[in-house]
C-alpha cells in the first residue's frame, strides 16, 4: 500500500548527519555555486512523519518551506531548506521497511545488467549502501560472489538472517575504513535511493572511493530530475529528499572525485530514476549511453524555459484536481485516499485536501501510520479493511505512480469503485485499469 521501501528508507543516515539545526541553502549542495534559481514553492509543508493520533486535539504544528532550487551551473535541483533530521525522523518514528514488486523486479535487472558490463568473478566483493534487508545483494550473492551490505536501521538484522552479511551502521569515511580493513576493497559498490538523502554528499562519495578497487566500478541510482517533471511528480518534493538529479550534475559530482561517469540508464522506480555506473577514470571504456542521456538533458532546455513551465503545470493540476473532486463530492460520493506515504503528505497539503473531501486514507493492518491522522490535517489514516468493506464510490491513489499494481491488487482484493490517478492529469480509473474520464 504504501511505497515500501521506496518510502525513505535512509533515514538513520541522515540523523547522522544531521547538524542539529536546519539549515538554510545559499549555494549548491554539488557544485558550490550560488547561480540558484527559485523553481517551485509548494508552500509550508508539515514534517512528513508528524502523525498526531486520532482523537487527540490538534496543537500548533510546524510548517516547513518545501521550495525547490535549480542550480545553473551543474542543473542541481535542491531543497532550499534542510530540515533538521531529528524534527524530520522523531526517535518513535519506525523505519520502513520492506521492498515493491518494481523494486525487486528493478535489483534482478541490475544484477544481469552489471555482469555483462562488469565481468565479475566469485572471489569478487560486492557492497551495498543502504542496503535494507539485503534484497539487492541476494542477486549477486544466489550465483556465488561475496557479497557485504551496510545498513543502519534494523533491517540489518533482517538481512543477516537471510544470510547476507551486514554491518549494521550509518555509511560514513570511518565507516568505509572499518569495512575495507574488515572484508577488503569492492569490485562493485551499490548505492540506491541514497544519494538524495544525505546532508554532506561529498563525504559519501569519499567513503565510496575508500572501498572501491582500483579497477572497480560504483553504481548509483537516484530518482531522476527530468522523469520528475516530465510527469509532473511534484509530490516527491518534501523535506527527506535534499536533492533530485540530472545526470549532469551527477556527472558534476563525481567528476570532482576523480570518478568518470561509464554507463547511465533510466529505470522505472520511484516513477522514473537514473542508474548511474562510474569508475575511476580511464579505466573502463566509456558506453555511448552517457552521451545520449546528456543530450537529451541538452535538448530537453533544461534551464529557466522548462521550470516556469513546470511550475504551471504543477498548478494547472493542482486546480484541475480540484475539480475533478469538485465534481464527485457535489454527487455526495465518499474518496478513500490509498496509501499514505512521505508523498501523500505533499499532494494532500499542496492540493488542500482535508476531511471533508477524503473520508480517510487507507493503509495495510501493520503500518504504523494506522490510528494516525495525515500530517497537517485530521484525515484518519485507517486499515484497509475499510476499503473493501464500506466499498467507497472512488478510492485516490496517492502512490499513483505504482497504479497498475495498486490497481490490479485492489480490485483483486474485491474493491468496486472507481479509481482517482491524481498525476500527471487527473483521471479515473476503472477497475480494468482503463480511463473512464478525465
Ligand atoms: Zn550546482
Amino acid at each position: 500500500m504504501t511505497t515500501k521501501g521506496e518510502d525513505c528508507m535512509k533515514t538513520k543516515e541522515a540523523l547522522a548527519q544531521g547538524t542539529g539545526s536546519s539549515v538554510v541553502v545559499n549555494s549548491c549542495q554539488v557544485c558550490d555555486s550560488d547561480k540558484l534559481e527559485s523553481a517551485l514553492f509548494l508552500g509550508y509543508l508539515p514534517p512528513v512523519n508528524t502523525m498526531p493520533e486520532i482523537g487527540k486535539r490538534p496543537k500548533e504544528e510546524a510548517g516547513y518551506p518545501a521550495e525547490m532550487l535549480y542550480c545553473h551551473n551543474c542543473t542541481l535541483a535542491q531543497l532550499g531548506l534542510i530540515v533538521d533530521p531529528n524534527i524530520l525522523f522523531p526517535p518513535e518514528y519506525p523505519y520502513s521497511s520492506g521492498t515493491t514488486k518494481i523494486l525487486r523486479e528493478n535489483f534482478k535487472e541490475l544484477y544481469d545488467e552489471c555482469s555483462q558490463i562488469v565481468p565479475l568473478k566469485s572471489e569478487h566483493l560486492v557492497i551495498d549502501i543502504g542496503s535494507n534487508d539485503g534484497t539487492l545483494l541476494g542477486n549477486f550473492k544466489n550465483p556465488g560472489h561475496r557479497v557485504h551490505g551496510i545498513e543502519p536501521t534494523l533491517m540489518a538484522r533482517k538481512a543477516i538472517d537471510a544470510g547476507i552479511p551486514t554491518d549494521e551502521a550509518f555509511f560514513n569515511t570511518e565507516t568505509a575504513e572499518r569495512v575495507r580493513k574488515a572484508v577488503g576493497k569492492a569490485r562493485i559498490i551499490t548505492a540506491t535511493n541514497v544519494f538524495a538523502h544525505i546532508e554532506n554528499i561529498h563525504s559519501i562519495v569519499e567513503g565510496i572511493l575508500e572501498l572501491l578497487d582500483d579497477d572497480g566500478v560504483f553504481i548509483s541510482e537516484s530518482h531522476y530530475l527530468l522523469g520528475l517533471i516530465e510527469t509532473l511528480q511534484y509530490d516527491t518534493i518534501y523535506h527527506e529528499h535534499l536533492r533530485y538529479y540530472s545526470l549532469s550534475s551527477i556527472t558534476h559530482l563525481l567528476n570532482r572525485h576523480g570518478l568518470e561517469v561509464i554507463h547511465a540508464k533510466r529505470i522505472p522506480t520511484h516513477g522514473g530514476s537514473i542508474r548511474v555506473y562510474a569508475a575511476r577514470k580511464g579505466t573502463h571504456p566509456v558506453r555511448p549511453s552517457v552521451k545520449e542521456i546528456q543530450e537529451q538533458e541538452a535538448n530537453s532546455g533544461l534551464g529557466t524555459k522548462l521550470l516556469k513551465d513546470f511550475k504551471k503545470r504543477v498548478v494547472l493540476s493542482k486546480l484541475h484536481l480540484n475539480s475533478v473532486l469538485l465534481d464527485i463530492k457535489k454527487q455526495g460520493h465518499r474518496i478513500f485516499g490509498v496509501g499514505a506515504p512521505s508523498r501523500a503528505s505533499t499532494l494532500i497539503n499542496y492540493v488542500g485536501l482535508d476531511d471533508g473531501i477524503l473520508d480517510c486514507v487507507v493503509e495495510v493492518k501493520t503500518s504504523h501510520k494506522v490510528g494516525k491522522y495525515m500530517p497537517g490535517t485530521m484525515i484518519p489514516v485507517r486499515d484497509e479493511a475499510c476499503l473493501f468493506e464500506e466499498q467507497p464510490e472512488y478510492a485516490l491513489l496517492l502512490s499513483w505512480h505504482i497504479q497498475d499494481e495498486l490497481i490490479h491488487n485492489l480490485t483483486k482484493k474485491g474493491f468496486k469503485g472507481k479509481y482517482i490517478v491524481p498525476l500527471p492529469e487527473p483521471r479515473i480509473v476503472g477497475s480494468d485499469g482503463k480511463t473512464v474520464s478525465n
